[in-house]
C-alpha cells in the first residue's frame, strides 16, 4: 500500500511516531514532517488538548476523531487515562452525543442494518471490512440510557461499549463490531429533525420488527459462526427481555441491561455483607423497579442464594419482593402481572407505597431502579435506618437527576451515615462529622469488558447464568481489607484492567466448568483455558494477566 493510505487507516497510523525505518518501508518520505514523537509525547500532547476542550460534547468529537485517525493513540489514551476519560466515551456524554449524533456526524462508525435492507442483511454484514468478529454490541435505539427513543442515533452506544471492551478489557479493536438496527423512531423531535440520519417513519413492531431481527441473528451465525457474543444493548424492556429469551437457547447472546447490572450489583451486595453481616440468605431484598434491572437483579441474587444455602431457587425468592408501577407485587394483585414478575408474587395484601412496603416487609437492603428521581424520601431512608443497623440503600436510576436519593442523603437521613450507600450515577464523597464517606458507583462497566473477555477466550458458545454468577463472585472478591477499611464495596476503578482480567479468568474457566453439563463448548481453547485457570487459581497472577491479553492492545505499545 502506498504511504499517503498508510496514513489515512486509523487502525495502523502512527502519524508522527513512524520511525525512520518505517518511513523508507512504507513510502512515508515527505509525507510527514521531519520531526518523529515517540507515542509518549503524542499522548501527552493529546491529553493537553482534551483538557483545554470544557465542554464535554466537544470533547467526545475529539476522540472520536483520534479513533478514526490513530487507533492505538485512541486507546494508549483511554487505558492511560480510564477515569478521566470514562465520562466522556461513555455515561454521561455519550448521551448528550447519540441527542445530537446527527448534527454532529463525521466519518461513519458502526454498522447500520434497517428496514430498508430486509432480506439482504447478510450482504450488508459482509460489507464490513473485518472477517473475524468476536463481539458485537447490536441495539434498536428505543431505550438509549435514561433518555428514551433516540432511533439510529443510538449508535454511539454501541460504538462506546466497544471502545471499552478494548481499552477495559483488551479485545482486539478490530474483532468489535458495533451495529444499529433501524426500525424507525417514535420520537417527534428527531423525525422533525431535518438532519436526522435515520429512517424517517415510526417504529416497526410485532411481526415486522421480529423478521428483521431473526434473519439478523441468523445472519450473524453464518457470516461470523456460533462463538461470536452478541450484547444485546439499551433495547426497551419487552423487546429486550423476549429477545434474550428467544436467542439464548441457540446464540452466544448477553443483554448488559438486565446480566451486566445483575452481575455488578450482585457483586456489591455480596462484599456489603462485610459491613451489613450474615450471608445473602439472611437478607430480605425490597426492589422499587421490576424492569430489566430490577429483576435481572432479583434473579441472579436468587441464583446466588440457592448456590450458597444448597436450596431451591424458589426458596430464594421467598426473601426477594419487588414494587412496580402498580404498588408491591403479589398475588392478590387484580392487575396482570407479566411473567418475568410472577415469581416474586408473594402472598400478601395489596400495597400501593414504598413507604408501607418497606413497613410491612422490613427489607434489610432496598434497591431502586424505577427511574424515578426523588423516590427515596427522608421517610423512606428512615424507616429503613429504624429497622437496620446497618441498612443497604442502592439508588441506581440514572442518569444523576433520576437518582431516587443522594448520597449526602442517604448518609444524613441514616444518621451518622450508617447506610451502605451505592448509585448507578457517581456522587461525591461526603463528609459527616469529620469522617469520609464514599459513595459506592455500581458501574456496568465493571463487569461487561471482563465478562465479554471471558466468554470469547473460552470460546463458548452459549452464556448460562452461572457465567453471570462466576463474573459477580470474582469481582467482589477484588474488594481487600484495604478497601473495605476506607468504607468501599468495589474495588477502584482506576485498576479496572487488572480487574477484568481476573474476571475473564473466572468466566472464562466456569464455561469450561459447564462443558460436561452442557456439551456445547467448543474445546478448541482448551490449551489457553487451562493455563488461565491453573495460573490463575494458583496466584500466578501477573503471568495469567498476560496469558489473557495476550490478543490485544498491550499497555507497552
Ligand atoms: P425498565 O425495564 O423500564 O423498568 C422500570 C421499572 O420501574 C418497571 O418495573 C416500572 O413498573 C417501574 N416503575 C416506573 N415508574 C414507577 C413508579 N412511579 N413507582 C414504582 N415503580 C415504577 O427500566 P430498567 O432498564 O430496569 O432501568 C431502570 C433504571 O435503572 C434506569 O434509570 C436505569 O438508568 C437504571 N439502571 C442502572 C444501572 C446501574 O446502576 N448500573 C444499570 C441498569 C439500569 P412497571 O413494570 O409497572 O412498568
Ligand atoms: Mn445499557
Amino acid at each position: 500500500a502506498s504511504g499517503h493510505s498508510l496514513l489515512r487507516d486509523p487502525r495502523h497510523n502512527k502519524g508522527l511516531s513512524f520511525t525512520e525505518k518505517e518511513r523508507d518501508a512504507h513510502y512515508l518520505r515527505g509525507l510527514l514532517p521531519p520531526a518523529i514523537l515517540p507515542q509518549e509525547l503524542q499522548e501527552k500532547r493529546l491529553l493537553q488538548n482534551v483538557r483545554q476542550l470544557e465542554v464535554p460534547l466537544q470533547r467526545y468529537m475529539f476522540l472520536m476523531d483520534l479513533q478514526e485517525r490513530n487507533e492505538r493513540l485512541f486507546y494508549k489514551l483511554m487505558i492511560d487515562n480510564v477515569e478521566e476519560l470514562l465520562p466522556v466515551v461513555y455515561t454521561p456524554t455519550v448521551g448528550e452525543a447519540c441527542q445530537k449524533y446527527g448534527s454532529i456526524f463525521r466519518r461513519s462508525q458502526g454498522l447500520y442494518i434497517s428496514l430498508k435492507d430486509k432480506g439482504r442483511v447478510l450482504e450488508v454484514l459482509r460489507n464490513w471490512p473485518e472477517k473475524s468478529i468476536q463481539v458485537i454490541v447490536v441495539t434498536d435505539g428505543e431505550r438509549i440510557l435514561g433518555l428514551g427513543d433516540l432511533g439510529c442515533q443510538g449508535m454511539g452506544i454501541p460504538v462506546g461499549k466497544l471502545a471499552l471492551y478494548t481499552a477495559l478489557g483488551g479485545v482486539r479493536p478490530s474483532a468489535c463490531l458495533p451495529i444499529t438496527i433501524d426500525v424507525g423512531t417514535n420520537n417527534e423531535e428527531l423525525l422533525n429533525d431535518e438532519f436526522y440520519i435515520g429512517l424517517r417513519q415510526r417504529r416497526a413492531t410485532g411481526q415486522e420488527y421480529t423478521e428483521l431481527l431473526d434473519e439478523f441473528m441468523v445472519a450473524v451465525k453464518q457470516n461470523y459462526g456460533q462463538k461470536v457474543l452478541v450484547q444485546f444493548e439499551d433495547f426497551a424492556n419487552h423487546n429486550a427481555f423476549a429477545l434474550l429469551d428467544k436467542y439464548k437457547a441457540t446464540h452466544l447472546v448477553f443483554n448488559d441491561d438486565i446480566q451486566g447490572t445483575a452481575a455488578v450489583v450482585l457483586a456489591g451486595l455480596m462484599a456489603g455483607l462485610k459491613f451489613a453481616g450474615g450471608t445473602l440468605a439472611d437478607h430480605t431484598f425490597l426492589f422499587f423497579g421490576a424492569g430489566e434491572a430490577g429483576t435481572g437483579i432479583a434473579e441472579l441474587v436468587a441464583l446466588e442464594i440457592s448456590m450458597q444455602s444448597k436450596t431451591s431457587q424458589e426458596e430464594a425468592h421467598k426473601n426477594i419482593w419487588l414494587v412496580d408501577s402498580k404498588g408491591l407485587i403479589v398475588s392478590s394483585r387484580k392487575d396482570s402481572i407479566q411473567p418475568f414478575k410472577k415469581l416474586y408474587a408473594h402472598e400478601h395484601e395489596p400495597v400501593k407505597d414504598l413507604l408501607s412496603a418497606i413497613k410491612d416487609i422490613k427489607p434489610t437492603a432496598l434497591i431502586g431502579s424505577a427511574g424515578v428521581g426523588q423516590s427515596f424520601t427522608k421517610e423512606v431512608i428512615e424507616a429503613m435506618s429504624s429497622i437496620n443497623k446497618r441498612p443497604i440503600i442502592l439508588a441506581l436510576s440514572n442518569p444523576t437527576s433520576k437518582s431516587e436519593c443522594t448520597a449526602e442523603q442517604a448518609y444524613s437521613w441514616s444518621q451518622v451515615g450508617r447506610a451502605i450507600f451505592g448509585s448507578g450515577s457517581p456522587f461525591d464523597p461526603v463528609k459527616y462529622n469529620e469522617k469520609l464517606f464514599i459513595p459506592a458507583q455500581a458501574n456496568n462497566a465493571y463487569i461487561f469488558p471482563g465478562f465479554g473477555l471471558g466468554v470469547v477466550i473460552s470460546g463458548a458458545i452459549r452464556v448460562k447464568d452461572d457465567m453471570v454468577l462466576a463474573a459477580a463472585e470474582a469481582l467482589a472478591e477484588q474488594v481487600t481489607a484495604e478497601h473495605f477499611d476506607k468504607g468501599l464495596i468495589y474495588p477502584p476503578f482506576s485498576s479496572i484492567r487488572k480487574i477484568s482480567t481476573n474476571i475473564a479468568a473466572r468466566v472464562a474457566a466456569k464455561a469450561y466448568d459447564l462443558v460436561p453439563f452442557y456439551g456445547e463448548l467448543s474445546v478448541d481453547h482448551k490449551g489457553v483455558l487451562c493455563k488461565l485457570f491453573t495460573l490463575g487459581s494458583k496466584g500466578g497472577r501477573q503471568l495469567h494477566q498476560r496469558k489473557a491479553t495476550s490478543s490485544v492492545v498491550s499497555n507497552e505499545q
